[in-house]
């Protein structure tokens, strides 16, 4: 059964969030979160190399939210030395043993709900309702991979042992479930694990892993590495004691850590330029509501997000369609996350590379239905969603993913034109297509190229069994299993198979 998400209507639920809003907007001012590295079972706690963290929703008048201290050469060395010794014994356990520790976490996740919601607001720049369904996705992670390993290991004639060490390098962009997804995996098949946060979600890490800790996973078991992913690179993958590497990031990063372990399990899940196609036989309204939350909610910051938008011409060249979609798109609410009104929070870093190019460039063609703006002139992280016009095949918009509130409207002679544009982009991660015709769907399900196909529906938002997480092509490097599904554990296990013929 999946874990339920709040349900903000009830008058209780509200009255819960905004006691959570007045004490995280203001954590500085009562101390905020003052992370450590956590290594081979203690808080080491360097006062030099600390950096602090801003709260993104208030940049302008700096609110503090709290602080990090990097990780040193001799964590790093220390962290993995003490993975691979094992003190505590994970290893040993029994499968049971294990899955009932994991149980306790997904408890104590139920129980810090409202502080992982208050965190990734502040530190994220998050709003409540999308961290919310993260921490469900963490409880279902923390149930379902014990259960996966479980059922796996009890097939005929199979037997399992752990890999050993392995090392997460979690995104920004899911500061909680996506980290909590992967330490799960690796805990229920047997390994140790080193968690190695992004830069700008070291404080949410944090905080996961002391639920972790709480109920009852070790210090040495679980450690907590807040260090550079350029050092990672450097000091800790190439380190023979590493096993495996579950990686969510950029696919040129992905390609580096094969360069330098190319022995070692890699589960990388990496970008998208994910479409959805709207045909003219589509529930038009439908369709507008699912690909303005997916491409916007989150400020588009995923990488299931919806970011090219591909209209088969009849609605393409219908101006009455076209204003409907600028003006859904202007009424989404962006700000604070502060402020319930607001659907779009902040960005969680400024923009840069192929973001930033996206909002001071137009290819020939294109023009802005929506202009990007900022919702606040003081601050840079409150762009609001923006939407270009008239991207062409090969356009920059087609082909690079942006990862930000930034949509290309694009233009198909037919459905099999509109396939065409979307596998085109040598991505492959999630597809959506707005159709009432079965004949339009069957064409496109037997077509298209992506891990995660949506029909009638976002392309956000994957819920772990029901619909497994993960690409094909540039969207999928390593040996590329989907989260959430049966065999994503595989890829942390030794699996032998002694079935003998009789
Ligand atoms: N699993 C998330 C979803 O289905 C996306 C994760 C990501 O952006 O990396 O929306």
């Amino acid at each position: 059964t999946n874990e339920a998400d709040t349900d903000f209507v009830l008058p209780q639920n509200r009255k819960w969030a905004e006691a959570i809003r007045d004490k995280w907007m203001n954590i500085g001012e009562n101390g905020g979160i003052d992370a450590y590295p956590v290594i081979s079972g203690e808080e080491r706690k360097h006062q030099e190399n600390k950096h602090d963290v801003y709260d993104k929703s208030q940049y302008h008048e700096k609110k503090k939210v709290g602080s990090f201290a990097r990780a040193t050469l001799e964590d790093m060395q220390l962290a993995v030395q003490t993975a691979k010794e094992d003190p505590d014994g994970w290893r040993e356990l029994s499968q049971q043993q294990r899955q009932k520790v994991l149980m306790d976490v997904a408890e104590e996740f139920r129980k810090a709900r409202g502080e992982l919601i208050g965190i990734a607001a502040a530190e994220v720049g998050k709003v409540f309702s999308e961290t919310d369904v993260e921490v469900s996705e963490a409880i279902d992670f923390l149930n379902f991979y014990p259960y996966s390993v479980e059922k796996l290991s009890s097939l005929e004639g199979i037997s399992v042992t752990p890999k050993g060490v392995g090392v997460v390098i979690s995104p920004w962009n899911f500061p909680i479930a996506i980290p909590v997804g992967g330490v799960a995996a690796s805990l229920a098949a047997g390994n140790t694990v080193i968690l190695k946060p992004a830069e700008d979600a070291m404080l949410c890490a944090y905080m996961l892993c002391q639920c972790f800790w709480r109920a009852g996973v070790s210090k040495n078991t679980l450690q907590y590495l807040p260090a550079r992913g350029s050092e990672i690179s450097k000091y800790v993958i190439p380190d023979e004691n590493v096993d495996y590497v579950i990686f969510t990031g950029g696919e040129e990063s992905a390609y580096k850590i094969i360069e330098s372990r190319p022995d070692i399990a890699l589960s990388a899940e990496t970008g998208g330029k994910d479409a959805t196609i709207v045909t003219a036989m589509a529930d038009r309204d439908q369709a507008l509501k699912n690909v303005v939350v997916s491409a916007f909610h989150n400020s588009g910051q995923k990488c299931s997000a919806t970011s090219l938008l591909v209209l088969e011409k009849e609605l393409y060249d219908d101006p009455t369609y076209k204003q409907a979609i600028k003006e859904a798109v202007e009424s989404l609410e962006t700000g604070s996350v502060w402020d319930f009104k607001n659907r779009i929070g902040a960005l969680s870093n400024l923009p840069s590379g192929n973001l930033k190019k996206s909002l001071d460039y137009l290819d020939d063609t294109e023009e802005w239905l929506v202009q990007p703006k900022y919702a606040d002139e003081q601050n840079p992280y409150m762009l609001k969603p923006a939407v270009r016009w008239g991207t062409k095949k090969g356009d920059f918009c087609h082909m690079h993913e942006l990862f930000g509130p930034v949509l290309s409207v694009m233009c198909a002679e037919n459905l099999k034109d509109a396939v065409n544009i979307v596998n085109s982009t040598g991505y492959g991660l999630t597809s959506g297509i707005e159709t009432l015709d079965e004949r339009e769907i069957t064409y496109w399900k037997e077509n298209i190229i992506a891990g995660n196909l949506y029909i009638n529906r976002g392309t956000t938002g994957a819920i772990v069994l029901r619909q497994p997480f993960g690409g094909m092509r540039k969207s999928a490097i390593g040996s590329g299993k989907k989260a959430g599904g049966f065999n994503y554990v595989s890829q942390f296990m030794n699996i032998e198979c002694n079935t003998r013929r009789s």
